[in-house]
């Protein structure tokens, strides 16, 4: 999608487990070459609304179209061929499996670049093509060094950017992602901004959970803020951050 159309449009999204209402409907858009952060105090809602806008749950009410095509109610798997991935708030990869190996499993369940047999080793030349996407996506995030080192055997940091470079593989225009930030050491989270940055200036379009204020407000054009299931603002960082609402969110007050 060209930059500034319209890609994410979510609608009076709802989520009820039992009694509790997660979600309650929220709306929001996010246009093509756009990083947008998901803010909101623990149990606002934030990750449960991911699990509804990637197919992850069934939804309670609501639409979400991306790139104008409404995908609610699809599975999980259609909606990331139609072009969004995601990371999940608790870190995923396979540790006794390398680096590249874990990134090719990324690759795996999209047409270009690999099927089932691919990853069982039956057809060598969709395996050679898997790695070979792998590479390229780890080569994005700054880790093409550690391609064959074992996932388990890295710092958080790297994990975080591995995970990104698995999402990347399936090729998506939107990249969710739960909390990369939470617990990397401060060089790690620049090192993490700095990928970020340059997704963005490739093209590729950025909905962001995470609750490091400083990071959010740095790298985000818009932010969208929850507070028990409910949207209670969305504003520039500038405008997010000078929000009584907000601050009285945060503090409790
Ligand atoms: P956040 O990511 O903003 O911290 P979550 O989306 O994880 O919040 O959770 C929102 C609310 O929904 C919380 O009260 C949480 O306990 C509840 N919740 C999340 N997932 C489930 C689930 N699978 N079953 C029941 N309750 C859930
Ligand atoms: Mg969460």
């Amino acid at each position: 999608p060209e930059r500034g159309a319209p890609l994410l449009r979510v609608r009076k999204i709802r989520k009820t487990f039992g009694g509790l209402v997660a979600v309650d409907d929220i709306s929001f858009s996010l246009s093509a070459g756009d990083i947008v952060g998901l803010i909101g105090p623990n149990g606002a809602g934030k990750s449960t609304t991911f699990n509804l806008v990637s197919g992850v749950l069934p939804l309670s009410g609501g639409e979400v179209e991306l790139a104008q095509q409404r995908v609610d109610g699809r599975p999980s798997r259609d909606i990331a061929r139609a072009g969004l991935s995601r990371t999940f708030q608790h870190v995923k990869l396979v540790p006794d499996m390398t680096v590249l190996e874990n990134v090719a499993l990324g690759c795996y369940g999209r047409t270009r670049c690999g099927t089932l047999a691919a990853m069982l080793g039956l057809d060598r030349a969709e395996e050679r093509q898997a790695r070979a996407e792998a590479m390229r996506q780890l080569k994005r995030v700054g880790l093409g060094e550690q391609a064959q080192a074992l996932a388990g055997n890295l710092a958080l940091g790297p994990q975080r950017l591995v995970e990104i470079a698995r999402a990347l593989a399936s090729d998506p225009a939107l990249l969710l992602l739960d909390e990369p930030a939470a617990g990397l050491r401060h060089q790690e989270k620049v090192a993490l901004a700095d990928v970020l940055r340059q997704l963005k200036a490739e093209g590729l379009s950025l909905l962001l959970v995470e609750h490091d204020m400083d990071f959010v407000m740095k790298l985000t054009d818009r932010i969208v803020v929850m507070e028990f299931g409910r949207w209670l603002m969305e504003g520039t960082p500038a405008e997010v951050q000078a929000s009584p609402a907000v601050r009285a969110a945060y503090l409790g007050a």
